[in-house]
């Protein structure tokens, strides 16, 4: 087996339970953020790499060291798309998406690819459900998105979810704040890692939420005042008109001043969702607002704020919370010919069953006693006999495997019997 070819690190083969799971997930969101109005986009899993360069940032890790990016047959750079929002608003400002009544509401889902380095709940292909509301700069928005994710993780069933509420200003005092960090830092830049040196000067706010385990102790040493510290009065009303709304929309949620996303395009509201059991450095999901991004694209102006969560990081708490996937697919009767002349007539007869019923056939004789064994293996509720007798009457011996009930019936009669709908 030495020669086999495996799956690429940090990627999985999904199917079984873990695929069913990821379905439940993305069918869940669905159901919310469509009952709440939002349009399914799918963009494409690869853009132009100035699509993410521009919107993401190319002071953030993601830019820095965890695309995938390459150049195709025809020399055009492109990378494989490391998150939705930057694709979603690429695709509105498009396809003239503005001039629809606002806001417009966008969901998408599907899968992001990070180089980054493996380990639970990072994978270097995962799943994110995103969603964006686009035109309108009112905290009522931002209230609402983030009631949305936590109605989405609730829908699900999960408990012990945190909510941790900040806000990143305006560009103007994040001018000011990053002014403050180089002044702060600067002279202990020494101390700091490669990339954080590099931040100093692009970006000094990225530095806060580097993952270098001596810049983490070069921050706890010196003590950073919080970016909160630094809003100006316009950035300040919107924060605290969005904790009342969340009040009233009754999601419970900490003020966290530190908070700053691993992506540039934020402003004002930034939030994060965790899960108490998988802890502060592995958000379940987390988003905010973005006015600035879409002129950033070559847009028009455009108020926005969304949120993405992984798929794989809401598995791993949904373990954690003992929760339940749902059962996959059941079969309902599994077909078994008694004879060589009847495994033809069985494939038939599961195809005209098909698709009101889910049905399998045998693809060579069987003994009765070894077919109904093959049945049960397979989760089958029903079996059905076809042997010499059965087809010189034109019926089949229906078995209940649950009861061990047996009757003879017409094809007619099948559906009916097996569906519960009785003869
Ligand atoms: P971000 O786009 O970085 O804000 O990430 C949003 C959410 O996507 C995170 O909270 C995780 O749930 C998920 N996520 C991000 N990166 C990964 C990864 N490498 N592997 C699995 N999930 C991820």
């Amino acid at each position: 087996m030495n020669n086999v070819i495996r799956a690429v690190k940090g990627t999985h083969d999904l199917y079984g339970e873990q695929l069913r799971a990821h379905k439940h997930i993305t069918d869940t969101a669905r159901r919310v953020l469509e009952s709440a109005g939002a349009i399914e986009v799918h963009t494409p899993i690869f853009e132009e790499t100035q699509v993410f360069e521009k919107s993401v940032g190319a002071s953030t890790d993601i830019v820095r060291k965890e695309m995938y990016t390459f150049s195709d047959r025809g020399g055009r750079h492109l990378t494989l798309r490391p998150e939705g929002t930057a694709g979603l608003l690429r695709a509105y400002i498009e396809r003239g998406m503005k001039v629809w009544p606002t806001p417009v509401r966008l969901w998408t889902s599907g899968p992001m690819f990070r180089a980054e380095n493996v380990q639970r709940g990072r994978q270097r292909q995962f799943h994110q459900v995103d969603y964006e509301v686009l035109g309108l700069e009112s905290a009522l928005i931002d209230a609402e998105t983030i009631e949305l994710m936590v109605a989405i993780l609730r829908e699900l069933g999960l408990e012990s979810l945190k909510v941790r509420l900040g806000s990143v200003g305006d560009p103007e005092d994040r001018l000011r704040y990053n002014h403050y960090l180089r002044e702060l830092l600067s002279p202990v830049q020494q101390r700091l890692s490669d990339d954080s040196r590099d931040r100093l000067t692009l970006n000094p706010m990225r530095i806060l939420d580097s993952k270098n385990q001596g810049d983490r102790e070069v921050l706890a040493d010196i003590g950073v005042r919080p970016m909160l510290d630094f809003l100006g009065p316009a950035a300040m009303a919107h924060f605290e008109e969005v904790k009342e709304l969340l009040e009233q929309f009754a999601v419970p949620f900490e003020v966290d001043p530190s908070i700053v996303r691993g992506l540039d395009y934020y402003i004002r509201t930034a939030f994060e969702v965790q899960h108490d059991r998988i802890g502060a450095r592995s958000a379940l999901g987390g988003g905010g607002r973005y006015d600035g991004l879409s002129e950033t694209l070559g847009g028009p102006r455009v108020p926005a704020v969304g949120f993405a969560f992984g798929i794989e990081r809401l598995l791993i708490a949904m373990q954690e919370d003992n929760l339940p996937t749902p059962s996959g697919y059941v079969l309902d009767l599994y077909l078994i010919p008694l004879d060589a002349e009847a495994v033809t007539e069985t494939a038939i007869i599961a195809s005209k069953l098909r698709p009101t019923l889910h049905v399998e056939s045998a693809f060579s004789p069987k003994r009765p006693g070894k077919g109904l064994q093959e049945a049960s293996k397979r989760g089958a509720r029903f079996a059905g006999l076809l042997g010499k007798e059965e087809q010189k009457r034109g019926v089949l011996a229906i078995k209940n495997l649950e009861t061990g009930e047996q009757a003879d019936m017409r094809l007619e009669q099948v559906v009916g019997f097996v569906s519960g709908r009785q003869v």
